[in-house]
Protein backbone atom coordinates (compact mmCIF):
# COMPACT_ATOMS: atom_id res chain seq x y z
CA UNK A 1 0.00 0.00 0.00
CA UNK A 2 1.25 2.91 -0.97
CA UNK A 3 2.07 5.99 1.53
CA UNK A 4 1.85 8.92 -0.10
CA UNK A 5 -0.80 11.51 1.44
CA UNK A 6 -4.19 11.07 -0.37
CA UNK A 7 -5.41 14.02 -2.22
CA UNK A 8 -8.88 15.63 -2.06
CA UNK A 9 -11.84 12.56 -2.45
CA UNK A 10 -13.37 12.33 -5.96
CA UNK A 11 -16.89 10.74 -6.69
CA UNK A 12 -16.92 9.27 -10.23
CA UNK A 13 -20.45 8.38 -10.96
CA UNK A 14 -22.80 6.74 -14.07
CA UNK A 15 -26.03 8.06 -15.05
CA UNK A 16 -28.37 5.90 -16.65
CA UNK A 17 -30.86 6.76 -18.88
CA UNK A 18 -30.71 10.44 -17.26
CA UNK A 19 -30.72 8.40 -13.56
CA UNK A 20 -27.97 8.09 -11.03
CA UNK A 21 -28.33 5.26 -9.00
CA UNK A 22 -28.67 5.89 -5.17
CA UNK A 23 -25.96 4.70 -4.00
CA UNK A 24 -23.90 6.66 -6.44
CA UNK A 25 -25.72 9.91 -5.00
CA UNK A 26 -25.02 8.77 -1.61
CA UNK A 27 -21.36 8.44 -2.60
CA UNK A 28 -21.52 12.23 -3.97
CA UNK A 29 -23.53 13.31 -0.89
CA UNK A 30 -20.18 11.84 1.45
CA UNK A 31 -17.69 13.36 -1.10
CA UNK A 32 -19.26 16.79 -0.92
CA UNK A 33 -19.01 16.93 3.14
CA UNK A 34 -15.53 16.51 2.97
CA UNK A 35 -14.06 20.04 4.29
CA UNK A 36 -10.59 19.21 2.72
CA UNK A 37 -12.61 20.09 -0.91
CA UNK A 38 -13.54 17.40 -3.16
CA UNK A 39 -14.24 16.84 -6.79
CA UNK A 40 -16.65 15.16 -9.51
CA UNK A 41 -17.13 13.15 -12.43
CA UNK A 42 -20.00 12.27 -14.12
CA UNK A 43 -20.42 9.88 -16.89
CA UNK A 44 -23.53 10.57 -18.77
CA UNK A 45 -24.33 7.16 -20.68
CA UNK A 46 -26.88 7.97 -23.43
CA UNK A 47 -28.32 10.34 -21.78
CA UNK A 48 -27.29 14.41 -21.27
CA UNK A 49 -28.89 15.33 -18.31
CA UNK A 50 -30.18 14.19 -14.51
CA UNK A 51 -33.98 13.84 -14.09
CA UNK A 52 -32.85 14.45 -10.45
CA UNK A 53 -30.52 17.22 -10.22
CA UNK A 54 -28.11 16.75 -7.79
CA UNK A 55 -27.98 19.38 -5.04
CA UNK A 56 -24.22 19.78 -4.95
CA UNK A 57 -24.13 20.95 -8.56
CA UNK A 58 -24.15 24.59 -6.88
CA UNK A 59 -20.87 23.75 -5.47
CA UNK A 60 -17.72 25.28 -6.36
CA UNK A 61 -16.53 21.25 -6.76
CA UNK A 62 -14.47 20.36 -9.66
CA UNK A 63 -16.79 18.91 -12.42
CA UNK A 64 -15.85 16.98 -15.26
CA UNK A 65 -19.00 15.82 -17.38
CA UNK A 66 -18.43 13.17 -19.59
CA UNK A 67 -21.12 12.51 -22.26
CA UNK A 68 -21.15 8.95 -24.31
CA UNK A 69 -23.66 6.54 -26.28
CA UNK A 70 -21.85 3.62 -24.33
CA UNK A 71 -18.54 3.03 -22.44
CA UNK A 72 -15.43 0.79 -22.08
CA UNK A 73 -14.08 0.33 -18.46
CA UNK A 74 -10.37 1.01 -20.16
CA UNK A 75 -11.33 4.37 -21.53
CA UNK A 76 -13.26 5.63 -18.43
CA UNK A 77 -10.20 5.11 -16.74
CA UNK A 78 -8.15 7.12 -19.21
CA UNK A 79 -10.67 9.69 -18.82
CA UNK A 80 -10.34 10.03 -15.41
CA UNK A 81 -6.52 9.93 -15.25
CA UNK A 82 -6.58 12.47 -18.11
CA UNK A 83 -8.97 15.23 -16.62
CA UNK A 84 -7.36 14.03 -12.81
CA UNK A 85 -4.33 13.67 -12.98
CA UNK A 86 -3.66 11.87 -9.46
CA UNK A 87 -5.64 8.99 -9.30
CA UNK A 88 -3.38 7.10 -7.79
CA UNK A 89 -3.57 9.22 -4.51
CA UNK A 90 -6.95 9.78 -4.66
CA UNK A 91 -9.80 8.75 -2.34
CA UNK A 92 -12.22 7.48 -5.34
CA UNK A 93 -16.18 7.49 -3.71
CA UNK A 94 -18.68 5.23 -6.41
CA UNK A 95 -21.47 3.61 -6.14
CA UNK A 96 -22.50 0.11 -6.34
CA UNK A 97 -24.04 -0.21 -9.70
CA UNK A 98 -22.42 -2.38 -12.14
CA UNK A 99 -20.96 0.11 -14.12
CA UNK A 100 -19.33 1.77 -10.94
CA UNK A 101 -18.13 -2.08 -9.91
CA UNK A 102 -16.49 -2.56 -13.52
CA UNK A 103 -14.35 0.66 -13.15
CA UNK A 104 -13.51 1.05 -9.61
CA UNK A 105 -12.25 -3.13 -10.20
CA UNK A 106 -9.96 -1.22 -12.91
CA UNK A 107 -9.28 1.81 -10.99
CA UNK A 108 -8.17 -0.52 -8.06
CA UNK A 109 -5.93 -2.65 -10.29
CA UNK A 110 -4.20 0.12 -11.95
CA UNK A 111 -3.39 1.76 -8.99
CA UNK A 112 -2.90 -1.21 -6.34
CA UNK A 113 -5.29 0.39 -3.60
CA UNK A 114 -7.96 -1.47 -2.13
CA UNK A 115 -11.82 -1.40 -2.45
CA UNK A 116 -13.95 -1.02 0.41
CA UNK A 117 -17.59 -2.36 -0.20
CA UNK A 118 -21.02 -1.74 1.67
CA UNK A 119 -20.04 2.41 2.60
CA UNK A 120 -22.07 4.20 4.46
CA UNK A 121 -20.45 7.31 4.82
CA UNK A 122 -17.07 9.14 4.39
CA UNK A 123 -16.02 12.18 6.45
CA UNK A 124 -12.75 13.14 5.17
CA UNK A 125 -10.55 10.67 7.07
CA UNK A 126 -12.65 7.56 8.27
CA UNK A 127 -15.14 5.47 6.63
CA UNK A 128 -18.38 3.49 7.53
CA UNK A 129 -18.83 0.00 6.59
CA UNK A 130 -22.03 -1.82 6.91
CA UNK A 131 -22.36 -5.45 7.82
CA UNK A 132 -24.12 -7.65 5.40
CA UNK A 133 -27.19 -7.07 7.66
CA UNK A 134 -26.62 -4.04 8.20
CA UNK A 135 -26.87 -4.16 11.95
CA UNK A 136 -23.57 -2.90 12.81
CA UNK A 137 -20.96 -0.75 11.63
CA UNK A 138 -17.34 -0.76 11.16
CA UNK A 139 -15.22 2.77 11.52
CA UNK A 140 -11.97 2.71 9.68
CA UNK A 141 -9.86 5.13 9.63
CA UNK A 142 -8.87 5.58 5.47
CA UNK A 143 -5.59 8.04 5.41
CA UNK A 144 -4.52 6.11 2.78
CA UNK A 145 -5.77 6.29 -1.50
CA UNK A 146 -8.52 3.98 -1.52
CA UNK A 147 -11.66 2.71 -3.89
CA UNK A 148 -15.18 3.09 -1.63
CA UNK A 149 -18.11 1.62 -2.96
CA UNK A 150 -21.26 3.22 -1.42
CA UNK A 151 -24.22 1.00 -0.32
CA UNK A 152 -27.69 1.29 -1.87
CA UNK A 153 -29.35 2.75 0.56
CA UNK A 154 -29.50 6.91 -0.31
CA UNK A 155 -28.05 8.18 3.08
CA UNK A 156 -27.84 12.04 3.02
CA UNK A 157 -25.61 13.27 6.08
CA UNK A 158 -23.63 16.34 7.07
CA UNK A 159 -26.25 18.56 4.44
CA UNK A 160 -27.57 22.31 5.84
CA UNK A 161 -31.35 21.78 7.13
CA UNK A 162 -32.60 23.57 4.47
CA UNK A 163 -31.09 21.22 1.80
CA UNK A 164 -32.10 18.48 3.26
CA UNK A 165 -35.90 19.74 3.49
CA UNK A 166 -35.45 20.23 -0.17
CA UNK A 167 -34.38 17.00 -0.69
CA UNK A 168 -37.54 15.67 1.56
CA UNK A 169 -40.12 17.89 -0.65
CA UNK A 170 -38.37 17.09 -4.15
CA UNK A 171 -38.89 13.29 -2.85
CA UNK A 172 -42.53 13.86 -2.07
CA UNK A 173 -43.56 15.57 -4.98
CA UNK A 174 -42.11 13.28 -7.31
CA UNK A 175 -44.26 10.57 -5.79
CA UNK A 176 -47.02 12.90 -6.45
CA UNK A 177 -48.10 12.87 -2.42
CA UNK A 178 -47.11 16.96 -2.35
CA UNK A 179 -48.66 19.27 -4.02
CA UNK A 180 -45.93 21.18 -2.46
CA UNK A 181 -48.89 23.89 -1.78
CA UNK A 182 -51.15 21.54 0.00
CA UNK A 183 -53.81 22.62 2.33
CA UNK A 184 -53.99 19.33 4.17
CA UNK A 185 -57.61 18.86 3.03
CA UNK A 186 -56.38 15.26 0.96
CA UNK A 187 -55.23 13.99 4.16
CA UNK A 188 -57.32 10.48 5.39
CA UNK A 189 -58.82 10.88 8.56
CA UNK A 190 -58.28 7.18 9.22
CA UNK A 191 -54.10 6.02 9.53
CA UNK A 192 -55.61 2.56 7.80
CA UNK A 193 -56.99 4.05 4.92
CA UNK A 194 -53.89 6.50 4.55
CA UNK A 195 -51.70 6.38 1.24
CA UNK A 196 -49.09 9.09 3.08
CA UNK A 197 -48.48 8.53 6.56
CA UNK A 198 -46.27 10.55 8.31
CA UNK A 199 -44.89 9.35 11.75
CA UNK A 200 -43.43 10.27 14.90
CA UNK A 201 -40.75 8.43 17.27
CA UNK A 202 -38.92 9.09 20.62
CA UNK A 203 -36.57 10.44 18.59
CA UNK A 204 -38.37 13.94 17.94
CA UNK A 205 -37.32 14.65 21.30
CA UNK A 206 -40.12 17.19 23.26
CA UNK A 207 -43.45 18.25 23.08
CA UNK A 208 -43.00 21.34 21.36
CA UNK A 209 -41.52 19.59 18.47
CA UNK A 210 -44.44 16.89 18.74
CA UNK A 211 -46.25 19.51 17.98
CA UNK A 212 -45.03 21.15 15.16
CA UNK A 213 -44.87 17.47 13.72
CA UNK A 214 -48.45 17.74 13.90
CA UNK A 215 -48.64 21.14 12.15
CA UNK A 216 -46.60 19.58 9.22
CA UNK A 217 -48.54 16.40 8.88
CA UNK A 218 -51.01 19.08 8.20
CA UNK A 219 -49.28 21.03 6.38
CA UNK A 220 -48.34 18.00 3.86
CA UNK A 221 -51.69 16.50 3.55
CA UNK A 222 -50.34 13.64 5.62
CA UNK A 223 -51.67 11.10 8.12
CA UNK A 224 -50.23 11.41 11.83
CA UNK A 225 -48.87 8.07 13.57
CA UNK A 226 -47.20 7.68 16.35
CA UNK A 227 -44.96 4.89 17.83
CA UNK A 228 -45.72 3.42 21.43
CA UNK A 229 -42.52 5.49 22.78
CA UNK A 230 -44.98 8.69 21.86
CA UNK A 231 -48.15 7.38 23.37
CA UNK A 232 -46.50 6.02 26.35
CA UNK A 233 -45.29 9.76 26.99
CA UNK A 234 -48.86 11.28 26.44
CA UNK A 235 -47.74 13.19 23.33
CA UNK A 236 -50.08 11.69 21.31
CA UNK A 237 -53.50 9.62 21.53
CA UNK A 238 -53.59 6.10 21.53
CA UNK A 239 -55.80 5.62 18.62
CA UNK A 240 -52.67 6.67 16.35
CA UNK A 241 -50.52 4.19 17.35
CA UNK A 242 -48.86 2.15 14.58
CA UNK A 243 -47.54 -1.58 15.15
CA UNK A 244 -48.66 -4.36 16.80
CA UNK A 245 -50.78 -3.13 19.34
CA UNK A 246 -51.51 -0.07 18.04
CA UNK A 247 -52.92 0.41 13.64
CA UNK A 248 -51.98 -1.65 10.66
CA UNK A 249 -51.18 0.79 8.02
CA UNK A 250 -50.27 -0.09 4.40
CA UNK A 251 -48.99 3.57 2.56
CA UNK A 252 -48.09 4.42 -0.36
CA UNK A 253 -45.60 6.69 1.00
CA UNK A 254 -43.99 6.89 4.54
CA UNK A 255 -42.40 9.32 5.93
CA UNK A 256 -40.88 9.11 9.67
CA UNK A 257 -39.03 11.23 12.14
CA UNK A 258 -37.14 9.78 15.08
CA UNK A 259 -38.33 5.99 14.82
CA UNK A 260 -36.02 3.18 15.54
CA UNK A 261 -38.23 0.88 12.91
CA UNK A 262 -38.35 -1.67 16.25
CA UNK A 263 -39.95 -4.72 15.35
CA UNK A 264 -43.39 -4.11 17.09
CA UNK A 265 -43.74 -1.16 15.47
CA UNK A 266 -42.84 -2.49 11.74
CA UNK A 267 -44.74 -5.94 12.22
CA UNK A 268 -48.12 -3.98 11.39
CA UNK A 269 -46.51 -2.06 8.72
CA UNK A 270 -46.80 -2.67 4.93
CA UNK A 271 -43.78 -1.02 3.53
CA UNK A 272 -43.77 0.43 0.27
CA UNK A 273 -41.23 1.46 -2.12
CA UNK A 274 -40.89 5.42 -0.96
CA UNK A 275 -40.04 5.08 2.83
CA UNK A 276 -38.29 8.30 3.45
CA UNK A 277 -36.77 8.42 7.33
CA UNK A 278 -34.93 11.01 9.58
CA UNK A 279 -33.30 9.43 12.11
CA UNK A 280 -29.23 9.81 13.97
CA UNK A 281 -28.38 6.59 13.85
CA UNK A 282 -27.36 5.00 10.56
CA UNK A 283 -27.58 1.78 11.64
CA UNK A 284 -31.28 1.66 12.75
CA UNK A 285 -33.71 -1.05 11.45
CA UNK A 286 -35.91 1.99 9.97
CA UNK A 287 -33.09 3.26 8.29
CA UNK A 288 -32.34 -0.01 7.13
CA UNK A 289 -35.43 -0.14 5.13
CA UNK A 290 -35.62 3.31 3.58
CA UNK A 291 -36.08 4.47 -0.10
CA UNK A 292 -34.16 7.82 1.43
CA UNK A 293 -32.59 7.79 4.82
CA UNK A 294 -31.52 11.47 5.80
CA UNK A 295 -29.19 10.70 9.32
CA UNK A 296 -29.66 14.43 10.48
CA UNK A 297 -31.72 15.50 13.79
CA UNK A 298 -35.40 14.69 13.19
CA UNK A 299 -36.92 18.52 14.73
CA UNK A 300 -34.57 20.58 12.76
CA UNK A 301 -35.37 18.95 9.46
CA UNK A 302 -39.20 18.96 10.48
CA UNK A 303 -38.91 22.69 11.06
CA UNK A 304 -37.44 23.12 7.91
CA UNK A 305 -40.13 21.19 5.58
CA UNK A 306 -42.83 23.01 7.24
CA UNK A 307 -40.98 26.29 6.87
CA UNK A 308 -40.82 25.00 3.07
CA UNK A 309 -44.04 23.72 2.37
CA UNK A 310 -46.03 26.68 3.87
CA UNK A 311 -43.54 29.07 1.98
CA UNK A 312 -44.14 27.23 -1.16
CA UNK A 313 -48.43 27.38 -0.27
CA UNK A 314 -48.56 31.75 0.50
CA UNK A 315 -46.36 31.62 -3.00
CA UNK A 316 -48.74 30.07 -4.71
C1 LIG B 1 -45.83 -6.16 23.57
C2 LIG B 1 -45.28 -4.92 22.92
C3 LIG B 1 -46.06 -4.28 22.00
C4 LIG B 1 -45.56 -3.13 21.39
N1 LIG B 1 -46.34 -2.48 20.47
C5 LIG B 1 -45.85 -1.42 19.83
C6 LIG B 1 -46.61 -0.75 18.84
O1 LIG B 1 -47.75 -1.07 18.55
N2 LIG B 1 -46.03 0.30 18.21
C7 LIG B 1 -44.77 0.72 18.49
O2 LIG B 1 -44.30 1.69 17.85
N3 LIG B 1 -44.05 0.12 19.44
C8 LIG B 1 -44.55 -0.93 20.12
N4 LIG B 1 -43.81 -1.50 21.08
C9 LIG B 1 -42.56 -0.83 21.51
C10 LIG B 1 -41.38 -1.10 20.58
O3 LIG B 1 -40.71 -2.26 21.03
C11 LIG B 1 -40.38 0.08 20.63
O4 LIG B 1 -40.00 0.33 21.94
C12 LIG B 1 -40.93 1.36 20.03
O5 LIG B 1 -41.47 1.11 18.74
C13 LIG B 1 -39.80 2.37 19.90
O6 LIG B 1 -40.35 3.59 19.54
P1 LIG B 1 -39.42 4.71 18.90
O7 LIG B 1 -38.69 4.14 17.76
O8 LIG B 1 -40.24 5.91 18.72
O9 LIG B 1 -38.45 5.13 20.11
P2 LIG B 1 -36.98 4.79 20.52
O10 LIG B 1 -36.77 3.34 20.66
O11 LIG B 1 -36.73 5.66 21.69
O12 LIG B 1 -36.10 5.25 19.29
C14 LIG B 1 -35.90 6.59 18.95
C15 LIG B 1 -35.20 6.67 17.61
O13 LIG B 1 -34.95 8.01 17.30
C16 LIG B 1 -33.57 8.20 17.00
N5 LIG B 1 -33.19 9.52 17.50
C17 LIG B 1 -32.80 9.92 18.76
N6 LIG B 1 -32.57 11.24 18.79
C18 LIG B 1 -32.84 11.70 17.55
C19 LIG B 1 -32.81 12.99 16.96
N7 LIG B 1 -32.45 14.09 17.64
N8 LIG B 1 -33.16 13.11 15.65
C20 LIG B 1 -33.49 12.02 14.92
N9 LIG B 1 -33.54 10.78 15.42
C21 LIG B 1 -33.22 10.62 16.72
C22 LIG B 1 -32.83 7.09 17.67
O14 LIG B 1 -31.66 6.80 16.93
C23 LIG B 1 -33.86 5.95 17.59
O15 LIG B 1 -33.71 5.24 16.37
C24 LIG B 1 -44.29 -2.64 21.71
C25 LIG B 1 -43.51 -3.32 22.65
C26 LIG B 1 -44.00 -4.45 23.25
C27 LIG B 1 -43.16 -5.16 24.25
Amino acid sequence: MTQSEPRQPLAVVFARSNELSNSARSAVYSASTDPAGWRLAIFHLGSRSLNQPLWVLNDPAILVEIFADGYGVKGACQTLAKAFGDLERSIILMGSDSDSQSVAAELSSRTGEPIFLGVYHFDGSSIEVSNLDRSKLAVLSINFPAVALFDAIPISMGKPYDAIGEEIAYELASEGVIPLASTGSNAANDLSDASFVLCGGGGIGEPAAWKQLEELSQALGATLGATRVVTDRGWASDDIQIGASGQRIAPKVYLTFGVSGATQHLSNVELPDKVISVNTDPGCQMVAVSSLAVISDAASVAKELLHLVKEDGNAN
